[in-house]
């Protein structure tokens, strides 16, 4: 069923009706395409399993594939989640609200459609006023996933949300750009040892400075569909545009140098490419070039990934080339995770 997807753009002075607005439509069972600090989420009632149903019709996201859980206040939390570990309470005081998904035990007020049927619950607060006041208002905690159809680039914008969205969700927030532009970071405090799951803005490093040693439980490839991953998401295809991505990566030269070889190869041969860099120097070889950001910046190409994989596959071209030589500490880290999952193929040099 088509829907007509309301468009709210936030001003200075509309911020409480938009929220009033948007908070009736959360609590009628809706779905709110809203800005957050990483990416624009997709939320419902986290304890409306038909609203949450809608989210994965809305996405076609995989049924196995939990959401992550927005609250707005530690006593929202502590209905969704049967214990706080200390260590976890450490770290949703220094990175809360911001970036920062934590995996805990779940209570019995956590429907399974949205755990995906696990005992356990990703939780965040997210670092966004409006997200954080649509909560608040609507006296729901939201299941917000990426807004965008599952397995495409995530949303930076309201524009992208609507582009994969519109028509098969009720509302979107449009107010601006996300700042960070890549997920959060995803950490299990479940289990006996904290383990991250995804990297995000907050990185393993800093994490580490809090709580001591954490496993890295994730890797940069799509896992084998039979095998069962500790987060159910690392078994999918995630991020890709239609066009097919190869990744370079290796020192910045010898990148810049590839890039230009393969891009006059295949041009001859008759393919349209685009070029995904960090190097200015390439300007000259096509107008299907997007910038991401210089190499040393990886903060600036976090917020720019999304954004050009979606400009490259609007021009229609066939193949991305791109560059993955810029510095991959911190967010880098998260850039190259999600570029490698995005690709068809790693070309190391
Ligand atoms: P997204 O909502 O698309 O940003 O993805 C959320 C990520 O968190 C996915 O990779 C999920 O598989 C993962 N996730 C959510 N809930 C859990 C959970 N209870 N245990 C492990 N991973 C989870
Ligand atoms: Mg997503």
């Amino acid at each position: 069923m088509e829907l007509h997807t309301k468009i709210f753009k936030i001003s200075p002075d509309n911020i409480s009706d938009v929220i009033g607005e948007c908070a009736e439509i959360i609590r009628r069972g809706g779905t709110v395409a809203i800005p957050t600090e990483t990416v624009y989420g997709l939320g419902a009632n986290a304890l409306d399993p038909i609203a949450v149903k809608r989210i994965f019709y809305a996405k076609g996201r995989p049924a196995d594939n939990p959401l992550i859980v927005h609250v707005a206040s530690v006593e929202q939390l502590g209905h969704l989640v049967s214990e706080i570990p200390a260590q976890a309470l450490s770290l949703m005081e220094v990175f809360w609200p911001g970036p920062l998904t934590l995996i805990l035990k779940r209570t019995d007020v956590v429907p399974d459609i949205t755990t995906g049927g696990l005992d356990t619950v990703a939780v965040r607060m997210p670092d966004n006023v409006i997200a954080r006041e649509l909560i608040r208002v609507s006296a729901k905690p939201l299941a917000a996933p990426s807004a965008n159809i599952s397995g495409r680039p995530s949303p930076t914008s309201a524009a992208h949300v609507l582009h994969d969205l519109e028509g098969r969700i009720d509302a979107v927030i449009d107010a601006g750009n996300t700042c960070i532009g890549v997920e959060s970071t995803v950490i299990d405090m479940s289990g006996k040892k904290p383990a991250v799951l995804r990297p995000g803005y907050i990185s393993a490093a800093s994490i580490e400075d809090i709580i001591g040693e954490v496993e890295i439980g994730y890797n940069d490839h799509v896992t084998e569909e039979e095998s069962v991953p500790r987060s159910p998401g690392m078994k999918y295809t995630h991020y890709s545009p239609s066009a097919t991505v190869l990744l370079l990566e290796g020192s910045h030269d010898l990148v810049q140098d590839k890039i230009r070889e393969m891009y006059n190869d295949f041009t001859y041969r008759g393919a349209r490419v685009g070029l995904l860099v960090t190097s200015t120097g390439l300007l000259s070889l096509t107008n299907d070039m997007f910038y991401l950001g210089s190499k040393d910046e990886p903060e600036e190409v976090a917020r720019n990934l999304f954004l050009g994989l979606r400009e490259l596959d609007e021009r229609g071209v066939n193949i991305i080339l791109a560059d993955g030589s810029f510095n991959h500490e911190g967010v880098g880290a998260a850039v190259m995770n999600r570029l490698r999952k995005a690709s068809e193929m790693i070309i190391r040099l």
